[in-house]
């Protein structure tokens, strides 16, 4: 199986250098693997572990605070069992607490890693919250591990388990009073279906205007409100973060913050938000006399079909002799990578119109592939090979 694996890397290694050169600015660091010889804390066994070394985040996370793919199903490779004892833990060769050996040894403990009808990576996580318990551990630590549990439940579509162990995770952190926690608890009651306990809450979560996160807090707030109306209890998309670009932010943060999100947007297909979002931007580009910014708004109108207005200012473009000034608008922010990584992508997907601003953007994406960027396809490639190589692991 290492022999396997190599080769894999070998083959990611590959598409890692193409990207290296003008994919830098983009969230492509690939999820990628090694091997670790450790011994158990517990018993003193010896044996060879996987260990995440980077991930990546392509697609949205869910509001439980689950981070979206590749990060997500990176899951499984967080946590390590010793084969010997069955002790549970992050890092294997480092004790819990002093108890920790009687209570591995326990009945309860062990009877929690042969669950019935419980997948296996939940067995794992329902015996580390127990440890953690046992330790006497934080709140919020254990409330971690059955948060883990459920999610390993909702991979394995085990829809019964999931709900329980959503509840242990609530059982946990009732009692808090910071904003983040009170988030995640409206969404586990909603997604337990205590629809009127969610409400409840909803009434004395408190945002502080001042806080940085206020308007991305209040977002999630609004959107549990919809969704507590429809009494949805399956729907869990994160909002991507362009919802609250900063209200006293440079027009450059905020292009940038749309620029980005509608890149994740178009990776987890909801194309109704992304014209949404296309809308939104457009009023920040119009008063615009750079290139970078001309060309982004006749995409943008071409896009939202405003087939008339991009014919206009299509005429105006003409191919850049300096790709600096297209990548890097300043010293602090670029986005040109963004826009030309999100229309390759448009474009290997759709068919578009013969017209001199197409033409000129595939003149770009080809200088683009030649300095080595790899192409949607690589990118897709790419993917199969890492979800292969999860598989083996
Ligand atoms: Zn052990």
């Amino acid at each position: 199986m290492r022999d396997k694996i190599t080769v894999h890397m070998q083959k990611i290694g590959k598409f890692l250098l193409f990207m290296g050169v003008l994919y830098v600015s983009s969230q492509a660091i690939a999820t990628s693997y090694s091997r670790e010889d450790l011994t158990c804390s517990a018993c003193g066994g010896r044996d060879s572990y996987p260990v995440l070394m980077s991930t990546n985040q392509l697609s949205p996370g869910s509001l439980d605070s689950r981070r979206g793919e590749m990060m997500r199903s990176a899951l499984i490779h967080l946590i390590q069992q010793c084969k010997s004892c069955g002790l549970v833990s992050y890092n294997i060769a480092e004790k819990v607490c002093d108890k920790q050996n009687e209570i591995v040894k326990s009945n309860a403990y062990q009877t929690l890693l042969k669950s019935q009808n419980v997948n296996e990576l939940s067995q794992k996580y329902l015996a580390y919250a127990y440890l953690l318990e046992q330790c006497g551990k934080d709140g919020e630590e254990v409330a971690r591990a059955y948060l883990n549990a459920a999610w390993a439940a909702d991979d394995a579509d085990e829809t019964e388990n999931a709900i329980q162990f959503r509840k242990k995770t609530i059982s946990y952190l009732e009692n808090s009073s910071v904003t983040d926690t009170q988030l995640l608890l409206l969404d586990l009651y909603r997604r337990t279906s205590q629809f009127q306990k969610a409400i409840d809450l909803i009434s004395k979560i408190k945002v502080d205007g001042n806080n940085e996160n206020a308007c991305f807090y209040k977002g999630i707030i609004n959107h549990q409100k919809e969704l507590l109306k429809a009494k949805n209890t399956n729907d869990q998309r994160m909002l991507p973060p362009v919802y609250c670009p900063p209200e006293d932010g440079s027009d450059k943060e905020i292009i940038g913050i749309y620029i980005e999100s509608i890149g994740i947007l178009n990776r987890s297909g909801d194309l109704q938000e992304v014209q949404r979002l296309q809308f939104k931007l457009i009023p920040y580009l119009e008063n615009k006399t750079d290139f970078l910014n001309k060309f982004l708004l006749t995409y943008l109108y071409y896009r939202t079909n405003q087939t008339e207005k991009a014919q206009v200012l299509e005429k105006e473009l003409t191919m850049p002799d300096d790709w600096n000034g297209f990548f890097n608008i300043s010293n602090d922010i670029y986005y040109g990578n963004w826009v030309l990584v999100d229309i390759d992508d448009y474009l290997s997907k759709n068919s578009v119109p013969d017209t001199p601003f197409y033409r000129l953007a595939r003149q770009m994406l080809d200088v683009r592939h030649k300095n080595g960027a790899p192409s949607p396809n690589d990118i897709e490639e790419l993917e199969k090979a890492l979800d292969s190589i999860s598989e083996d692991l």
